[in-house]
């Protein structure tokens, strides 16, 4: 076989037969198909795109590239045996005892601003008597990355090898980790390429980027979340629809259960943006502190999802009540302190948030008008967090956990002209003046009567995919 011909046969749009598919993967890890070439075909699929039969080809491949983790079977260890008050008894586990056969379960968000879910939907999950093995991502572009938040925590570490990874499952229900060097390391020379060569927004490549990471994870059940705006990757619903129906049609043929939920990405989500910003915000909330309505939204849709989709509740109604429960009773919040304690990570932090790298320099940006504030946009924001140094242009740039946003009312709110709505946490040397007037150009403003609207929009299920 000659990587030449494969990448002249996509390039003309012919289908490439499985092992066609499998030759070039193998030779990515073994250095035998040069990294040119890999570009070149990615490229090629990115323009022609790739049949379903090649993108599903492709995700098996990546995954047979390492190692494949299983909590099949685990049930709920970090709860050795414990009740978990509300959780669904599987039909034939005595009493409510937990749960040896629900399946492990993930979200996966394709990337936004201000999305600090996962600290949520994670813990409270694993509260829930469900094991959730969760391999996350780094910031790119304007969008925000869970590990460079995590790593605000001082002390915290997520690149962890497969065994410590497992083993923290195991023991706290969850962990948020980065890709180690065993799980598909094929993704990880590929997607370098594709961040170098600008071919990244391609669906067959995203599609099997992401299935081929959970699936090596050991994830059996997982809730999409397709981002749908202009703080997006995919800004058009489209776009959206077509990703989650590649993603859902994939994971189910890989074996994984499914559901995507279209959300948009229009204006930050919560109330901060920026690294430990948002680890401070994710701790108050987890603890029931100013919760707003769009983080509640997503994490209980979400989080339900994954319940429902891992068997520990039957109707979306019970999955809620289930979590709800988690974070009522502190249970979630405790979780994920025990996470961040393997991690590495400083427990005290979290009780006291101050704790956390903070900016020395903030400026109070006003509402540009009177009105109703309805949010801040999230791409000018995203990239403005990113040029001041809180997120990355190119994969192996620093990143400076203090840098961010705070929104200092809620979306909704009546507002004079004036009136501050917004923190900006500067980097050093920033330049104030201009900043505040750019700043006011990411402010939404509507008239009275205005309302910023739900976040969530359509979901699509296995069954329901075309
Ligand atoms: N996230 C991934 O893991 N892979 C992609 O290709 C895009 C987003």
């Amino acid at each position: 076989m000659e990587a030449k011909e494969l990448i002249r046969k996509t390039r003309d749009g012919e289908p490439l037969a499985i092992p066609e598919i499998e030759y070039l993967v193998r030779g990515a890890v073994s250095g035998e198909v040069a990294s040119y070439q890999l570009t070149a075909w990615m490229m090629a699929a990115f323009l022609r795109g790739l049949s379903r039969e090649e993108t599903l080809a492709l995700a098996r491949a990546m995954l047979g590239t390492g190692r494949r983790l299983s909590f099949a079977n685990l049930g709920h260890r970090g709860a050795r045996g414990a009740e978990i008050p509300g959780a669904r008894a599987p039909e034939n586990a005595p009493g409510a005892r937990m749960a040896a056969n629900l399946l492990a379960a993930d979200k996966h968000s394709t990337g936004g601003v201000g999305d600090k879910i996962s600290f949520l939907v994670a813990p409270l999950v694993a509260a829930a008597g469900v094991a959730v093995p969760m391999i996350s991502g780094r910031s790119l572009g304007h969008t925000g990355g869970t590990l460079d938040k995590l790593e605000s925590i001082p002390g915290v570490r997520t690149s962890l090898d497969a065994e410590t990874f497992a083993r923290t499952v195991e023991e706290v229900g969850f962990c948020i980790a980065g890709q180690s060097e065993e799980l598909a390391p094929a993704d990880r020379i590929l997607y370098k390429l594709r961040d170098a060569s600008s071919i990244v927004e391609s669906i067959p490549l995203i599609t099997a980027s992401i299935l081929s990471k959970k699936a090596a994870a050991g994830v059996q059940a997982l809730a999409l979340d397709v981002k749908i705006g202009d703080g997006a990757f995919m800004p058009q619903i489209e776009s959206g629809r077509a990703l989650a129906a590649s993603l859902i049609e994939t994971a189910s043929a890989l074996g994984i259960r499914a559901r995507a939920h279209l959300t948009r990405m229009d204006r930050v989500l919560g109330r901060t943006a920026g690294n430990a910003l948002e680890i401070a915000e994710a701790v108050r909330v987890l603890r029931g502190e100013r919760v707003s309505s769009d983080l509640r939204e997503l994490t209980l849709a979400l989080g339900a999802s994954m319940l429902e989709l891992s068997g520990a509740a039957r109707t979306r109604a019970d999955a809620r009540e289930l979590l709800e429960r988690q974070w009522r009773s502190g249970a979630g919040y405790d979780r994920f302190q025990r996470m961040v304690e393997r991690l590495g990570g400083d427990p005290r932090v979290l009780d006291n948030p101050a704790l956390l790298p903070r900016a020395a320099e903030r400026l109070e940006v006003g509402a540009p008008s009177g009105g109703v504030f309805l949010g801040v946009r999230a791409r000018a924001a995203g990239v403005w967090i990113m040029e001041a140094g809180g997120g990355r242009r190119r994969a192996d740039d620093p990143v400076d956990p203090r840098v961010g946003i705070e929104i200092l009312c809620a979306p909704g709110s009546e507002v004079d002209a004036g009136t501050p709505v917004l923190l900006l946490h500067l980097p050093p040397a920033a330049a104030p003046a201009e900043l505040a007037r750019l700043a006011a150009g990411w402010v939404m403003m509507g008239e009275k009567g205005a309302q910023p609207g739900s976040v969530l929009g359509e979901t699509l299920d296995q069954a329901s995919a075309p």
